[in-house]
């Protein structure tokens, strides 16, 4: 299989915070143990809009302008760089955004998206000690191409569509947290929040095993949660979710809540609708910042608290999960557009519009 590869391509760039704009910039060429795939699906992520806003200043995202975002992606390899074997070109694959370095304890352990050797890419004249962030503070997908260290890479399996797959990213997320928080066959699971990321964590619960899964949240978001096979929904606007979490489980509490919600008060009502030697994990972040945790309660009780940061060593068995509708992929993928329209795709995913969940951009897609 040979493809050709043009000189320059189109890419979505962020010029400065709240502006964006369409460029024609050169093809990336991929260096040893990469490759240069074709864009064939990007997914918004919540991340996206907060990062146009200025709201990772504190992190330096992005780190320069212009800058090219995007880090929930599937596309086809179409040409390799020096020394790699593990893909060909043509293989269709979904990305991860974090690369760790590879060499320090916590890489060695698996913990790759909280490598010790965070940012250092060499980029900036530094070490390169091989770290990358895609599309935060290295150059990301919305683009017609894109170069990838092939560890971020993972083959799709057939019959999973490159827009399901870019969801990857997402789905992983979630996987990631309900892994560290455990499920329990034949329990009660409690997940909040019914966006993307809930919605994947609420069937993944189900995939595990979990005997039923409880989705708090409110008005008709809660209408997917349930056509996707939550056993109960609470709203949280009419019923207090503490004291029905614990109605449902004969005042014991459920056995592990997943926080997927952001909301400054969710973790403080995980703590008291979780049973006592219960798991919660924290997988949303706080636009509020330092949110209450009822520290005596985590105490007496003896509640696992746990952070889950991103998506290691969860990917293929999220593709899995799309693979056999154990997620259901396509229902979660609401709009659909080209990159020239990326902006109203942002505003209708991020003011959550005509029913909005996840929206994906297909930079082959007619303009
Ligand atoms: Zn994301
Ligand atoms: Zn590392």
């Amino acid at each position: 299989m040979h493809f050709e590869i043009p000189e320059t391509m189109k890419a979505m760039t962020l010029v400065a915070y709240d502006k964006l704009a369409l460029a024609r910039v050169p093809v990336p060429k991929p260096g040893p143990g990469e490759v240069l795939c074709k864009i064939k699906s990007v997914a918004i992520c919540g991340s996206d809009p907060k990062m146009i806003h200025g709201g990772y200043q504190f992190a330096n995202w992005p780190p320069y302008y212009p800058f090219i975002m995007g880090h929930e992606w599937a596309g086809q390899i179409v040409a390799l760089g020096e020394g790699v074997e593990d893909f060909q070109v043509g293989d269709r694959v979904a990305g991860e955004a974090h690369v760790g370095c590879g060499k320090c304890e916590n890489c060695k352990r698996g913990h790759y998206t909280v490598c010790l050797n965070y940012g250092h890419d060499g980029h900036d004249g530094g070490l390169d000690l091989g770290h990358r962030h895609y599309g935060f503070y290295w150059q990301g997908a919305n683009a017609e191409y894109n170069v990838y260290k092939t560890s971020a890479l993972h083959r799709i399996p057939e019959g999973v569509s490159y827009d399901v797959a870019s969801m990857c990213d997402c789905a992983g997320v979630a996987m990631h947290g309900v892994e560290l928080a455990g499920v329990t066959p034949g329990g009660t699971t409690v997940v909040f929040g019914p966006g993307a990321i809930g919605l994947c964590a609420m069937q993944e619960c189900k995939a595990l095993g979990a005997g039923r899964v409880i989705m708090i949240g409110r008005g008709n978001k809660l209408d997917k949660a349930k056509e996707l096979g939550a056993d109960i929904c609470i709203d949280f606007m009419k019923e207090d979710p503490v004291q029905r979490v614990l109605e449902l489980t004969n005042g014991v509490g459920a056995d592990e809540v997943m926080e997927c919600s952001g909301a400054a008060d969710s973790p403080y009502k995980a703590c008291q609708m979780v049973r006592k030697t219960g798991s919660i994990a924290i997988i949303a972040t706080y636009h509020a910042g330092d949110v209450m945790i009822p520290a005596n309660t985590v105490n007496f009780n003896e509640i696992r608290i746990v952070g889950s940061k991103a998506n290691p060593n969860v990917s293929d068995k999220v593709l899995h999960f799309f693979a056999t509708s154990q997620i259901n992929g396509e229902a979660l993928i609401t709009h659909r557009f080209p990159l020239e329209r990326y902006e109203e795709a942002v505003d209708i995913f991020e003011h959550k519009k005509d029913g909005s969940i996840k929206v994906v951009i297909n930079p082959e897609m007619e303009a």
